[in-house]
């Protein structure tokens, strides 16, 4: 293996990836570096969902779409507490990052509204991320770029104030720019408590999406942190609401046939919303918990109903709180029972009179088949008034993406403490902190960033060659 390149790309998921082989487009010579033994990180276990607007795959099904509407609705969903540069430079060329996929060969049926925008712009790759990642190392290896797995890198080399190389497998590997693209931390209990605290209150019962890809344990952070870079976007990161009623398994939507309440004894958002904000809603309560109350009617009509489990209408089920997992846990006490409401709400710390009020108001709802409180749109509205009634504990204890990290500019160049421009190093993915905001803004945004962003630090960092030679 030689030991000088003109770029070193650190992590070989979906940014680094793209990263390495627009770097290589642009003339650059490239090392890609990955410590897992295989390639396609978090990016390959994806859903596979790109969030892109104005695309050709969104004309095709007759949306209309623009960049300037996706950065309107990224800034207005987060309120204006993200970089309107960066969320501009993702809106624009998010639609060339589903183009270059589907010139590889990814195909499109569906594309759903991911978010709580207006706009479909969930592009739904068929086969999921695994054809994502799929489609990205086989073009790696057409492209020859040379890679080492097995190979985690643990320094960057500084010269002079300049970025010239890593240090990986007790070697030294020089490079004229390095790109990090080691993807979030959702492994790594110690970073999730320093830079996710919203997610880690959770303790024991904390799962991370990215479980299955070992090394997403916040490198990139550390590699950034030593040598001065700014760390942004702290505790932000999608988390995703979860019964635990199958251990170390995403639930991204609660069932709609129940009612959820806090401990106040309030309902506070339609209990079908997009996983981009229920997570941080049910947050926001009272002991960082809610209850999903529903009686015996409701556990066996509304569970066998298929209709509930299909959130995007795209034919896929996801459900898993079915009526055998319901009773099982009832067995245990996960899932507490009662025959009246009252003793229902005093065994689990609920307020037992608005609880009262609050299901008044849901049954006499139900009976017109509306939810004049919350605005809740379901096939069917389940009256809860057939005992025995059940509580389930729900927390946002999944975490879907973590978002705290590097900081760049508009070029992909990583920021230091001051903003300024690390000579020499660009990041990209799911290690940058300065693209989600405050919220998720649906579905697709994490696999949109590592495609957009890691184009972005490709072409600047071969860019920056030419400048330099
Ligand atoms: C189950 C699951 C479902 C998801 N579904 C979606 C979805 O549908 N849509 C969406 O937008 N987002 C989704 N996400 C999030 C999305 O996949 C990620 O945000 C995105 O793919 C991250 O891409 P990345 O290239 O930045 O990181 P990754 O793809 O995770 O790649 C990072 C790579 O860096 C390597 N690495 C780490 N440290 C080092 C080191 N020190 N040296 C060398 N290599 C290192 C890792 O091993 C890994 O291969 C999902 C995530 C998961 C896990």
């Amino acid at each position: 293996m030689s030991t000088d390149y003109d770029i070193i790309v650190v992590g070989g998921g979906g940014a680094g990836m793209t990263a390495a082989l627009f770097a290589q487009a642009a003339g650059a010579s490239v090392m890609l570096l990955e410590a897992d033994t295989k390639l396609g990180g978090a990016t390959r276990l994806s859903g596979g969902v790109v969030y892109a607007a104005g695309t050709s795959v969104q004309q095709a099904m007759g949306i209309a779409d623009s960049p300037q509407a996706m950065y309107d609705y990224i800034m207005t969903l987060n309120g204006w507490q993200t970089r309107p540069d960066i969320i501009r430079l993702f809106a624009e060329r998010s639609a060339a990052s589903v183009e270059w996929l589907v010139s590889l060969g990814a195909e499109y049926e569906w594309v759903v509204k991911s978010g709580v925008d207006t706009v479909p712009r969930g592009h739904c790759t068929v086969g999921a991320g695994d054809t994502i990642g799929r489609l990205l190392i086989n073009e790696v290896g057409a492209k020859g770029i040379e890679t080492a797995l097995g190979t985690r890198v643990d320094r960057l080399l500084i010269e002079d104030g300049r970025v010239v190389g890593v240090h990986a497998s007790g070697m030294d590997l020089r490079a004229k720019a390095v790109i990090i693209t080691t993807g979030g931390f959702g492994n790594s209990p110690g970073m999730r408590a320093r830079y996710f605290p919203s997610a880690a209150q959770h303790g024991d019962i904390v799962y991370s999406v990215h479980n299955d890809a070992p090394f997403i344990l916040g490198d990139g952070i550390k590699l950034g942190e030593a040598i001065g870079a700014q760390i942004t976007g702290h505790d932000t990161g999608l988390v995703l609401p979860s019964a635990g009623l199958v251990p170390n398994s995403v639930e991204a939507f609660l069932p709609p046939w129940c009612m959820l309440v806090n401990d106040e004894g309030r309902r506070f958002m339609p209990e079908n919303s997009p996983y981009a904000v229920s997570g941080y809603l049910i947050n926001e309560q009272s002991g960082a918990h809610a209850w999903a109350i529903f009686d015996e009617k409701t556990l066996v009509e509304g569970s066998a109903d298929k209709r509930f489990s299909d959130p995007y209408h795209t034919g896929e089920v996801s459900q898993t709180w079915d009526e055998d997992l319901i009773r099982k846990h009832v067995e245990s006490g996960k899932i507490r029972t009662a025959d009246t409401l009252e003793k229902l709400a005093d065994m689990v710390g609920i307020n037992r009179l608005a609880l009262a009020e609050t299901v008044a108001r849901y049954n006499e709802d139900a009976q017109d088949g509306v939810d004049s409180e919350w605005a809740k749109q379901a096939p069917k509205y389940f009256p809860i008034d057939a005992a025995p009634y059940f509580a389930v504990e729900v927390r946002a204890s999944v975490i879907g993406q973590t978002s705290a990290g590097l900081d760049i500019d508009t070029k992909g160049r990583v920021r230091d403490r001051n903003g300024i421009a690390i000579p020499g190093l660009y990041a990209a993915g799911e290690i940058l902190g300065c693209v989600q905001g405050n919220r998720y803004s649906g579905g697709g945004m994490g696999v949109g960033n590592a495609l957009t962003f890691g184009r972005l630090a490709g072409e600047e960092a071969a860019a920056s060659l030419r400048v330099n030679a």
